[in-house]
């Protein structure tokens, strides 16, 4: 039976256009009344960002995209957007690209209408991050909201097999991690039980045919339900796990999330019975962690963070950064053994347990 709840819905507009996101995007800059856009779109993002960007009135290009959004990028995104008298940003490509256009509307206040080619996620919550050396900073705020995403599974076609999967594995993490994050609400679990199902559905076919549009557009489907799910719960363990690992030792988002899931999902699990009953029956599985690692194995998914760049000499320090930050809601209590065992099992890539 369901108690009672508060959730608080985010106020944005979602367009899925198939192969039709230039119109859908034209038609959303238009709604705002835009004259003067800047467009975001990184060097591998720039061809698909001129074929949606067409009949839209653009001032300024901006391709100087990083990773994690390293605060000098963040500035000179901000001082070309106020050079160009911008009044807009339209965002095209992955969650760095969203992630320099949500550092912009933090301080400048302008609109975003984003355009993702990748299953982060970022372009449906209000989390920002800003990177100064090592340390990684995050902050919620509705300014970095877009107002409006277009979602074409067609732009996602040619993102390499291994970074789909990783990406799509990225989203499942959101899923599996609002089952029992801070703020999980029964809506974030219907949510994400459903974002589950699709990515389980629409992974395998992205692999088995990377150019086609079904498959991407179930995982892009269940990418966005995925990170609605996250942008309410909040970050559970296996978040704050990912984040402590990426910013620490600089390791690529996508395929850490993609290792370090069925680690945090084994050890949950067993104390989470409503969340694996749920995920196992999203997986079409007995378990949730058996449809997971089913998955996994189909997908040929990233295994090992040594294989990231990780040092097994990172693992007693990352170890004690982790645990000050467990969510004190994480279903299975976290000691220093239970977090050794973890990390040492997800850095050798040894099966989860
Ligand atoms: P990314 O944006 O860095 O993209 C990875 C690479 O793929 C880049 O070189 C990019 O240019 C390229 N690429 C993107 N789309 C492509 C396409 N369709 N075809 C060919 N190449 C393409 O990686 P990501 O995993 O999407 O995003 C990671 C970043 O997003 C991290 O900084 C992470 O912290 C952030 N993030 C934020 C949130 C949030 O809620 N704020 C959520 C998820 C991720």
């Amino acid at each position: 039976m369901t108690t009672g709840f508060t959730h608080e819905t985010l106020g944005q507009r979602v367009v899925f256009a198939p192969a039709g996101a230039a119109g859908a995007v034209a038609a959303e800059v238009g709604r705002r009344d835009a004259r003067r856009v800047m467009l975001i779109a990184a060097p591998a993002e720039r061809r698909l960002a001129e074929q949606v960007a067409g009949d839209v009135p653009v001032v300024a290009v901006h391709d100087d995209v990083r990773m994690h959004v390293p605060v000098e990028h963040a500035q000179r995104a901000r001082a070309a957007a106020t050079e160009a008298r911008a009044d807009l940003v339209l965002s095209v490509g992955g969650g760095s690209t969203t992630g320099l256009a949500k550092a912009v509307a933090l301080t400048t206040g302008l609109p975003i209408v984003a355009v993702p080619t990748t299953y982060a996620g970022s372009e449906a919550t209000p989390v920002w991050g800003l990177t100064s050396g090592h340390e990684k900073q995050t902050g919620v705020d509705p300014r970095v909201l877009p107002a409006s995403i277009v979602y074409d599974a067609a732009l996602t076609t040619s993102l390499p097999v291994d970074l789909s999967v990783a990406s799509g594995l990225n989203a499942m993490a959101h899923c599996v991690d609002a089952m029992w994050a801070p703020h999980a609400d029964p809506l974030d679990i219907a949510l994400a039980t459903e974002g589950a199902r699709a990515l389980a559905t629409g992974l395998p076919e992205v692999v088995a045919d990377p150019g086609g549009l079904d498959g991407r557009q179930d995982t892009l489907f269940g990418a966005y339900l995925a990170a609605v799910a996250f942008a309410s719960a909040g970050s559970g363990l296996h978040h704050k796990l990912c984040h402590v690992l990426g910013g620490r030792y600089d390791l690529p988002h996508a395929q850490t999330h993609a290792v370090v899931l069925p680690h945090v999902l084994a050890l949950n699990a067993p104390h989470a019975p409503d969340a694996d009953r749920r995920l196992a029956a999203a997986f079409g599985s007995d378990t949730a962690l058996g449809g997971l690692e089913a998955l996994r194995t189909t997908l040929d998914a990233p295994r090992a963070l040594r294989d990231l760049g990780m040092r097994e000499s990172d693992l007693p320090g990352a170890v004690a950064a982790i645990l000050p930050v467990v969510p004190p809601s994480n279903p299975t209590p976290v000691t220093e053994d239970t977090m050794t065992g973890l990390l040492r099992r997800a850095w050798e890539g040894a099966p989860p347990r």
